[in-house]
C-alpha cells in the first residue's frame, strides 16, 4: 500500500511533466472511482482545465486546476498514477512491448484516463479498485484536511508536538503511528522502520514516551521516510512510480517483512507480531518496551 514516500515519489516525478498542461478530456471507466459523485459530472468539470500544480497531503495527491478547483486522488491499496506516451504500445506498468490487439495489465486495470494537450495521457490504474477521486473547491480543501495530522517532513513536526499528541494515550506506539489524525502519510512499512530506528517497542503505550523517546521517534519517522524517498518508494505488491517502474525501498528494509532474519544492529532474529490487525516487525532485543507511565525520578 503506497505511503508518503511512494505518493511523494509519484508527485515529484509527475509535477514537472504535467504542470501547465491542459486536460483535454477525462474518461472515467469505473464509476466507483468518483463515488458518490457521478463520473460524468467529474469528467465534465475537469475537461478543459489547466493543471496548475500537483501536490501531496498525507497519502493524498492534489491535482490543482485553474478556476480554484482541486481533484483529490487517493491510491489506497493498489492504485498507480502513470504517465503514458500517446499511442505507444507499451504496458506502462511492465515496460513491455505489446502485440497488436493485446491488452496490457494496465489497460485491464485502468479506472480513469486523462488526455493532456501534448498528446500524453495520465492513467489511474488499480487492480483492487479501492482508489478514489473527488473534486473540491479551494475553499473546501482546507476544511477537508483539517483533521489530518502533521506533515512529518515539514518543520511543524517536532518532538514537543509529538509529545502533546501522545500525552495520556494508552494505544500502542504502532497504532498511534498508523493513525492519520496524528502523523499524516505514515503506514505499516514506515511505522515499523521508524520504531526500529527509534529503538522503541511497537507495543509501548504512546503516552509512556519520555522526552528522549519523543526525540528518537521524531528522528526515526523522518529518517525512515527519507530512506523511502531516496530509494523511490517500496514495491512489495503493486506499487509503480509515475514512469511505471518499481521502487527499491523493499530491498532496504531494516525490519519490515524480515521475520527471522538477523537484526541489522544486534544480529538477533527479527520478530513478527500483529498490532491493530497489521503485521508488525521489530527486534525484541533492541526495541525497548516502555512502562505504562513514565517513572517518576527519585527525589
Ligand atoms: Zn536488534
Amino acid at each position: 500500500m503506497p505511503e508518503l514516500p511512494e505518493v511523494e515519489t509519484v508527485c515529484r516525478q509527475l509535477e514537472p511533466e504535467i504542470e501547465g498542461r491542459r486536460i483535454e478530456r477525462l474518461e472515467v471507466l469505473d464509476g466507483r472511482w468518483t463515488r458518490p459523485a457521478p463520473a460524468a459530472k467529474v469528467e465534465s468539470a475537469v475537461a478543459g482545465r489547466t493543471i496548475e500544480a500537483l501536490g501531496r497531503r498525507g497519502k493524498y495527491l492534489l491535482l490543482a486546476l485553474d478556476g480554484e478547483m482541486t481533484l483529490v486522488m487517493h491510491l489506497r491499496m493498489t492504485g498507480n498514477l502513470v504517465l503514458v506516451e500517446g499511442d505507444e504500445r507499451v504496458d506502462p506498468s511492465e515496460g513491455m512491448r505489446l502485440y497488436e490487439g493485446e491488452r496490457s495489465s494496465s489497460e485491464r486495470h485502468l479506472r480513469a484516463r486523462f488526455e493532456l494537450d501534448d498528446g500524453r495521457q495520465l492513467w489511474f490504474t488499480d487492480p483492487r479498485r479501492f482508489g478514489e477521486a473527488f473534486l473540491i473547491d479551494d475553499a473546501g480543501l482546507e476544511a477537508r484536511f483539517a483533521k489530518l495530522g502533521v506533515e512529518p517532513l515539514s518543520a511543524d513536526f517536532t518532538a514537543e508536538g509529538l509529545g502533546r499528541r501522545a500525552a495520556g494515550r494508552t494505544a500502542p506506539l504502532k497504532s498511534f503511528l498508523l493513525d492519520q489524525a496524528h502523523i499524516a502519510g505514515v503506514g505499516n512499512i514506515y511505522a515499523d522502520e521508524a520504531l526500529f530506528r527509534a529503538r522503541l517497542h511497537p507495543l509501548s503505550p504512546a503516552g509512556s514516551m519520555r522526552p528522549e523517546h519523543l526525540v528518537a521517534l521524531r528522528d526515526g519517522v523522518v529518517e525512515a521516510l527519507e530512506a523511502g524517498l531516496t530509494h523511490g518508494g517500496a514495491s512489495i505488491d503493486d506499487y509503480r512510480d509515475a514512469r511505471g517502474e518499481k521502487g527499491g525501498m523493499q530491498n532496504e528494509f531494516l525490519v519490515h517483512t524480515r521475520e527471522g532474519e538477523p537484526c541489522p544492529s544486534c544480529g538477533g532474529p527479527i520478530a513478527r507480531i500483529v498490532v491493530s490487525g497489521r503485521s508488525t516487525y521489530y527486534c525484541p532485543s533492541c526495541q525497548v518496551r516502555l512502562r505504562k507511565r513514565p517513572r517518576r525520578r527519585a527525589t
